[in-house]
């Protein structure tokens, strides 16, 4: 990392650029306040310190010896306003912000008249923003696959749907994009683009999806471990998004645990996870549990834990739903959950902007 003093000029910060691309590396500028830092991106063996520590309006060049450098605290701290933590905005939502924030509907979506039905539901209840995947990510390729398995032109419908029913509610949305392929025809309906917990580690489709400017929700694998999942998270950052909300899902659970619950909530990962970044963490406790009756527990647990908000799985029926039914809950639960993490959220609030 390299911070320039404070008088530094604009044509210094363009000399100290051009030199790390003459290096094969790239950077990342950002203007602070009072001044400007620029991250090096790349192999860190063709950084020649000496070299630029000398170079003029360069005051200091920092070595950060963490895989997740553009993310981490220390980066962050030299950025406006990142301090604290960053705020990531979509529409009026503030994620990161102030209160916490809720993404809610269906697993899947099944029609317009579900995914409105539903969209209502998560209006009324008091979330922010909606969900509805399109093309689902499945274990088995005999199980219905969301609607954009049936090609280009039900994709797109189902994605004009889902952008339609957040207009009449007012709530941005969100989906999943799952390969490269789609990422163009997704970008143009969602404010909100989700790498769902299996593509943790397709870099290609990470650069991709980055590419597109958007916030993106980007969920942890249920094998990665912290270090690893950050890391990943970089290579969002480092194609110069850093509108990355991370998200807790549950990773892969001991013994015979998998009978009990779907995925072990890692909770535990959430402040940790706090410590290292400045992007805000959120939490699913549907993926994470896969039961119903464990999501209001869990929920509460996430927030008190200073999670920055969450995403759940509702449907008005759930027995009648394709996809995840067992753990989805009903518009009226969602109501409540929201309406204790929002208490809970009030106490435990002031506790963590003192640490
Ligand atoms: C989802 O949120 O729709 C989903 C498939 O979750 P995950 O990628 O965490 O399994
Ligand atoms: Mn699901």
């Amino acid at each position: 990392m390299i911070i320039m003093k404070t008088d530094a000029t604009k044509e210094q910060i363009e000399q100290v650029v051009k030199e790390i691309k003459r290096y094969g590396l790239r950077a990342d500028v950002s203007r602070g306040a009072y001044k400007t830092v620029i991250g090096l991106i790349g192999d860190e063996r063709k950084i020649p310190f000496d070299h630029f520590a000398v170079l003029p309006g360069v005051k200091e060049v920092m070595r950060i010896e963490i895989p997740y450098k553009l993310i981490s605290r220390e980066y962050g701290k030299f950025f406006e306003g990142v301090s604290e933590g960053m705020v990531i905005k979509v529409g009026n939502v503030r994620i990161g912000g102030d209160e916490p924030v809720f993404i809610a509907g269906p697993c899947a979506v099944e029609s317009k008249e579900q995914l409105f039905k539903i969209a209502e539901g998560v209006k009324t209840a008091g979330a922010h923003i909606l969900r509805g995947g399109i093309f689902k990510p499945r274990s088995s390729v005999h199980s219905f696959q969301g609607l954009g398995a049936g090609g280009w032109e039900a994709a797109e419908e189902a994605l004009s749907w889902l952008s339609e029913a957040g207009k009449k509610f007012e709530l941005p949305v969100i989906t999943e994009v799952r390969g490269e392929t789609q990422v163009d025809l997704v970008a143009e309906y969602v404010d909100i683009l989700q790498i769902g917990a299996r593509n943790m580690y397709d870099q290609d489709l990470l650069t991709r999806v980055s590419n597109k400017g958007k916030p993106i929700l980007f969920k942890r694998h249920f094998g990665a471990g912290i270090e690893e999942f950050l890391s990943f998270a970089e290579y969002i950052a480092a194609e110069g998004n850093k509108n990355i909300i991370l998200c807790e899902r549950g990773i892969i659970p001991i013994g015979k645990g998998k009978s009990y619950t779907r995925y072990t909530l890692d909770l535990g990962a959430v402040p940790a996870i706090q410590k290292e970044t400045y992007l805000p963490v959120m939490v699913d406790p549907s993926h994470g549990t896969g039961r119903r009756d464990l999501i209001f527990s869990m929920s509460c647990a996430a927030i008190a834990a200073g999670a920055s908000g969450l995403m759940i799985e509702m449907h008005y029926n759930p027995a009648e739903a394709l996809v995840d039914g067992p753990q989805a809950i009903t518009p009226e639960e969602l109501k409540e959950v929201i309406s204790a993490c929002q208490r809970i959220h009030q106490l435990v609030a002031p506790r963590r902007t003192e640490n």
